[in-house]
C-alpha cells in the first residue's frame, strides 16, 4: 500500500519552487523561477511558445532535473538526490497536449494499469475507481472502447480519468486542449472546470484566456524563463501590470 508522502507542514504549499533554473547544455531556458501553489488552488500558466511553460511542469515532477533552485512537491524536497521519486509522482496526475493511451488497450484497461502495478490494488477495485472516473468525465458508457474509436476530446477526458484513478493530490495539465478540434475543446475545459470545483489543486499551462480568467483561481505569465507577472486571474488578464503581459495579451485575445 502507497501511503501518502507526509507534510511537514500539512498547512504549507502543496507545491513550492524556489529559484529554479534549469539548462540544457549552455541554453539556460528557466532563469530563477518562484512560485508557490497552495491546496486548492488552481494556478493558470500563459506565455509564448518557447517561455519555458512546460519545462516549469516538467521539473514540477522530475520529467526533468532542474540545475539550480529548490523544488518541493507535497512537501518532499524532489531535487534530493536521496528522494524516491516515484512516491511522489504516484500522487502527482498529469495530462499532456497528447494523450498517450494505449491504443491497444481498451479505455477501462488504460485507467486500471497503472493503480493495479503501482498502487497494487485489485482488479475488481481498480476497476471500481475507473468506472467512477469516467463517469466523472462522461464516458461511462465506452470503458470497453478502444482508444481511435473515440474522438481526440474522449481520449483527453480518459487521460484525465485515468489521472484521477490514482488519487492525486496534484494534477497538472500542460495545454490539455492543443492538440484538440475546436469543437471537442470545450468538453475537456468543462471536465477541469469540474475538478477545479471540486477542490483539486492544478497548475494548468493554457492558451485557453476565457478559461484561465474563470477558472484559474491565479494567473502566471512566463516569458523568456522567468515569471513576469503572478496574481490574481482577473487582475493579470484584465488589468495586467507589466508591458510584456498586455502585448502577449493583445496577441492571444
Ligand atoms: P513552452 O512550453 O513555453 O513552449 P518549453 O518549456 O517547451 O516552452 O521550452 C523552453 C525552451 O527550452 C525552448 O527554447 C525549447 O526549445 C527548449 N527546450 C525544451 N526542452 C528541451 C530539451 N529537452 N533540450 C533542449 N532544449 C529544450
Ligand atoms: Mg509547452
Amino acid at each position: 500500500m502507497t501511503t501518502a508522502p507526509t507534510t511537514t507542514d500539512p498547512a504549507g504549499p502543496v507545491v513550492r519552487i524556489a529559484g529554479l533554473r534549469k539548462a540544457f547544455g549552455e541554453r539556460e531556458v528557466l532563469t530563477g523561477i518562484d512560485l508557490e501553489v497552495r491546496a486548492g488552488e488552481v494556478v493558470c500558466v500563459i506565455g509564448p511558445s518557447g517561455s519555458g511553460k512546460s519545462t516549469l511542469l516538467r521539473c514540477a515532477n522530475l520529467l526533468e532535473e532542474p540545475t539550480g533552485g529548490e523544488v518541493e512537491v507535497l512537501g518532499v524536497d524532489v531535487t534530493d538526490p536521496d528522494v524516491d521519486i516515484d512516491r511522489v509522482r504516484t500522487h502527482v496526475g498529469m495530462v499532456f497536449q497528447q494523450f498517450n493511451l494505449f491504443a491497444h488497450k481498451t479505455v477501462l484497461e488504460n485507467c486500471t494499469m497503472a493503480q493495479r502495478q503501482v498502487l497494487k490494488r485489485s482488479r475488481a477495485e481498480a476497476e471500481r475507481i475507473a468506472r467512477a472516473n469516467l463517469e466523472r468525465v462522461g464516458l461511462a458508457d465506452r470503458a470497453d472502447a478502444h482508444p481511435a474509436q473515440l474522438s481526440g476530446g474522449q481520449q483527453q477526458r480518459v487521460a484525465i480519468a485515468r489521472a484521477l484513478s490514482m488519487d492525486p493530490q496534484l494534477m497538472l495539465f500542460d495545454e490539455p486542449t492543443s492538440a484538440l478540434d475546436p469543437e471537442l475543446v470545450g468538453d475537456v475545459l468543462g471536465v477541469m472546470r469540474d475538478l477545479a470545483d471540486g477542490g483539486m489543486t492544478m497548475i494548468v499551462v493554457t492558451h485557453e484566456m476565457a478559461f484561465a480568467r474563470d477558472v484559474g483561481d491565479r494567473v502566471v505569465f512566463m516569458d523568456g524563463g522567468v515569471i513576469v507577472e503572478d496574481g490574481p486571474a482577473d487582475q493579470v488578464i484584465g488589468a495586467p501590470r507589466e508591458a510584456r503581459t498586455r502585448t502577449f495579451l493583445q496577441r492571444v485575445l
